[in-house]
């Protein structure tokens, strides 16, 4: 069985936000107010996390995943939140890994619990990590995350590599005026560790987003101030099921850099992914709110028939792309399509 919408996109990859917990409050990310004028509003919408019984359960998880499997999902990626602070993740892991289909799950983290987890995860399945680090200064990590936990993140980092985890991946979250001063110190990580760097375009997420056009920089620009400083960037070819970064590498580098250009080159018409939310939502598209909810369905007793043939149908609604205010990157002062918040969509 395939799931595929009406544009004929076939969606083989689905992202699973396992918390929207996070035990960092990255400014651009978290449900914090992000401005002076933000900060007026009620607090308690945004600083509060979903109660327990509004996550999904392990079992429904599973479920889920399950039922995408059979529909020829084969791509699973567990985020947040901080994906390590769900209670059993390892299991979780383990469960998926037992389903035959799927050939490969990796994780999104923030890195913080990398020293005491990594090895349970790579037990349990895990062999792709992704590793959020926007910076190598430690000051200026707190000041991005609000913690004092860059050498930790960076031990992490290490611990990872000499457990073989390949790809490790590094995402950074370019924003001018914030990192943009280090994109070449980060671009020449490659050069002496075996990661993949890769450059995310920053993206207007969230009723509180602290985006604007002034922030977004260019992956077009990001790979010109690159060559200018360390060289030509050759591309590396890319696996038929690789994802939307483009991916090169300087002369002699052990690794290599991702660029990933959502909003000023986005890839909606390639598009082969869904996500579910933590509060067990079918998100079509990471710029839209329209969603599915998944768990009241479960929790209202619909059958494993009744389920695939929603998803099937549900599906096939996904959006041609994102919301034209925002492509390019340029325009200021509109209002991001999507308000729901990245903590519980999970990147
Ligand atoms: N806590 C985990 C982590 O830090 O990787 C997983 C969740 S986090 C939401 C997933 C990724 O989304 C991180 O790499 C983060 O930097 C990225 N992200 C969050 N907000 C973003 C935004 N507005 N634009 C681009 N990337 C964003």
């Amino acid at each position: 069985m395939t799931l595929s919408d009406d544009l004929g996109r076939n969606i083989t990859y689905l992202r699973v936000s396992v918390t929207d917990r996070c035990n960092l409050q990255c400014f651009y990310c978290s449900s914090h107010p992000q401005t002076p004028e933000q900060a007026t509003q009620d607090c308690a919408e945004t600083c509060r996390f979903l109660p327990q019984e509004e996550l999904l359960t392990d079992a429904e998880i599973l479920r889920v995943v399950e039922t995408f499997a059979k529909l020829g999902v084969q791509k699973i990626r567990l985020t947040g939140g901080e994906p390590l602070l769900r209670p059993n993740l390892s299991g979780i892991v383990q469960s998926i890994s037992q389903i035959p289909s799927i050939t490969d799950i990796s994780l999104t983290t923030n890195g913080i619990f990398l020293l005491e987890q990594a090895r349970g995860l790579k037990a349990a399945g895990i062999r792709r990590l992704n590793i959020s680090l926007d910076t190598l200064q430690p000051e200026r990590y707190r000041t991005i995350t609000g913690h004092d936990a860059f050498q930790r993140v960076w031990n992490g980092i290490l611990h990872c590599l000499e457990l073989s985890f390949s790809p490790v991946k590094l995402n950074v979250v370019m924003i001018k005026g914030v990192n943009d001063d280090e994109l070449i110190d980060l671009a020449a990580l490659t050069l002496k560790w075996p990661v993949q760097v890769r450059f995310i375009e920053f993206m207007p997420i969230g009723r509180y987003t602290s985006w604007n056009a002034s922030r977004h920089l260019s992956c077009e620009e990001m790979k010109h101030r690159i060559q200018q400083r360390l060289g030509p960037l050759t591309a590396v070819a890319q696996g038929r099921n690789a994802g939307p970064a483009e991916v090169y590498a300087l002369a002699n580098a052990l690794g290599n850099i991702g660029f990933i250009s959502p909003i000023s080159r986005h890839f909606c018409a390639t598009c082969n992914r869904v996500r579910l939310t933590a509060d067990g939502h079918i998100r079509l598209c990471l710029f839209s709110d329209n969603e599915l909810d998944l768990k009241a369905a479960m929790r209202n007793g619909i059958s494993d028939e009744e389920l695939t043939k929603l998803l099937q149908d549900t599906i096939r609604r996904k959006p041609a792309g994102l919301d034209k205010s925002i492509e390019g990157g340029t325009e200021t002062g509109k209002t991001p399509s999507c308000q729901r918040r990245m903590s519980t969509i999970g990147g």
